[in-house]
């Protein structure tokens, strides 16, 4: 159970969020419905939402624990992000380089989709398709940077998916300090995300579905989901709760929960967006492996993030891990030194939230038609734009629609499980301490530090 200031402790988003977040009705004893939903971040919501859409007259239930949106739904770095949420040559072993290609599309698609959902239902989360930035700062980074778009080139894809931007394009958009090179999509938005998510609960509200929250699910089987306050039997049902499933018996090695932890500033004067620049809203990363991610805010400060300490034996998922000392003076650091302008601003707020990663970094969008059983999930980071793939298209399994989402290569894509522990708190360790070594490598002068990074190759799924 969560009081208010324990919710909006979460997060920048959540602590700004305009009015009270007072939690909705709990489950109050037992119940029947066509589809019960565990989890309202932006996975359990878009399929709610989506059902509805198809079929107003569904019976949709969905079961959160806390509120909608207290997961990393309410706390990410809000890009509606262009990348697919997995490895293309993953996907193109069993599905072949079309199949990849066509997902590549149906993601970009989806920031279109949202941004036009956003508009209807009138959710004021400060959608802006400005595109994504990722910039290098050292040689070793503009290396990485020319591989990126030599990939996309490979795979296909034309200047007007993914271009190259001199130091003075990129001067013209943003003033970053040591700029060598970036490389642009316009496949991309900023948002809001606590607004977003809490934004397409009250749109799943007007189309009739009902969400209980402050209510547990403590175990999901076929027909049912058992809860503290009661039993929701259904004919479908849906586990939506991405990081969290490893709390979950039996799921405890389902995904990595890889720490992301953020920081904001104050809101900064114009003064300091004069020089700045960013008038775009673009997303902004660079291109260390520890790469930072962030947005210029719609109450105008920065919002930045980057990848937290690794999480402790025996309890993978605990909010111990998402204030980090450390990782706030590093993300201070990248923000002061790429973004001169910023020096001396105030940081107000520093939170975070676990990523669902699993083996093979790759998401899963999965029904199973005999038992009524789905999930989705493992979006290792780029969850906002994939969640509300993952929704529609668990809308079209459950509601037995053949249409071009039920064919994506996740569709019913198994979950690599991972190692037992203690191996996988290694990996987890390893991923962070070898990436940030390699990090400080290169940004003392190092060439790309490719053998340090083979020691981990085989824990990033390629
Ligand atoms: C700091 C951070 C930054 C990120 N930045 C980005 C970004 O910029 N762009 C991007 O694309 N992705 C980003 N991500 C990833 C993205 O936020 C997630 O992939 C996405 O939000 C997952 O949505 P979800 O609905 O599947 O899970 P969640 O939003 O985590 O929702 C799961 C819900 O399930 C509930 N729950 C858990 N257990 C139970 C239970 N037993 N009973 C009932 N309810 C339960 C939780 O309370 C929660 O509300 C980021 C993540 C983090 C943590």
């Amino acid at each position: 159970m969560s009081d208010e200031r324990h919710i909006r402790d979460r997060s920048l988003w959540l602590d700004t969020f305009p009015g009270p977040i007072r939690p909705r009705l709990a489950l109050q004893g037992d119940t029947d419905c066509d589809v019960a939903i565990v989890g309202a971040g932006m996975t359990g919501l878009w399929t709610a939402y989506a059902l509805l859409d198809a079929d107003p007259s569904l019976r949709v239930r969905v079961i959160e624990r806390e509120v909608a949106g207290f997961g990393a739904s309410g706390r990410n770095g809000g890009w509606v992000s262009a990348g697919i949420a997995g490895v293309a040559e993953e996907w193109a072993k069993p599905s072949g380089a079309e199949a990849v290609r066509q997902a590549e599309r149906v993601t970009w698609r989806s920031v279109d989709w949202i941004g036009e959902r956003v508009a209807q239902e009138q959710i004021d989360c400060g959608f802006v398709k400005g595109g994504i930035l990722s910039v290098a700062r050292t040689a070793a980074q503009e290396e990485r940077v020319r591989d990126y778009i030599d990939h996309h080139r490979q795979w296909g894809w034309g200047e007007e998916d993914v271009r190259a931007l001199s130091p003075a394009e990129i001067a013209e958009r943003v003033a970053i300090a040591d700029a060598r090179l970036a490389s642009f999509t316009p496949h991309g938005a900023r948002i809001n995300p606590a607004r977003l998510v809490r934004g397409i609960a009250e749109a799943v509200e007007r189309k009739g579905g009902v969400i209980y929250e402050q209510t547990a699910a403590r175990f999901i089987e076929p027909g049912r989901v058992v809860t503290e306050h009661g039993t929701v039997r259904a004919a479908h049902v849906v586990r939506a709760t991405e990081a969290f499933t490893v709390q979950f018996k039996q799921q405890s090695r389902t995904y990595l929960p890889l720490y992301s932890l953020m920081i904001a500033t104050e809101p900064l004067p114009q003064a300091v967006w004069d020089e700045l620049g960013w008038n775009g809203c673009e997303t902004i990363s660079d291109a260390h492996h520890l790469f930072f991610y962030a947005q210029r805010t719609t109450d105008n400060r920065i919002a930045i993030g980057g990848r937290g300490a690794p999480y402790g034996l025996g309890s993978p998922v605990d909010e111990a891990y998402e204030r980090h000392d450390g990782v706030k003076a590093r993300l201070t650091n990248t923000l002061f030194s790429a973004f001169p302008a910023t020096r001396g601003a105030a940081i107000t707020h520093h939170w975070g939230g676990a990523l669902g990663v699993p083996r093979d970094w790759s998401m899963s969008v999965t029904h199973d038609p005999a038992t009524g059983l789905a999930f989705a999930g493992g979006y290792s980071g780029h969850g906002v734009a994939a969640t509300s793939i993952s929704g529609r298209t668990l809308a079209d399994l459950i509601l037995r629609r053949d249409t071009e989402l039920t064919k994506m290569p996740w569709v019913n894509h198994p979950v690599r499980k991972w190692e037992p522990e203690p191996l996988r708190w290694i990996a987890s360790r390893a991923i962070v301490g070898i990436m940030g070594s390699s990090d400080r490598a290169e940004d003392a002068g190092a060439a790309r530090t490719a053998r340090r990074m083979a020691i981990i190759r085989p824990f990033l799924g390629h």
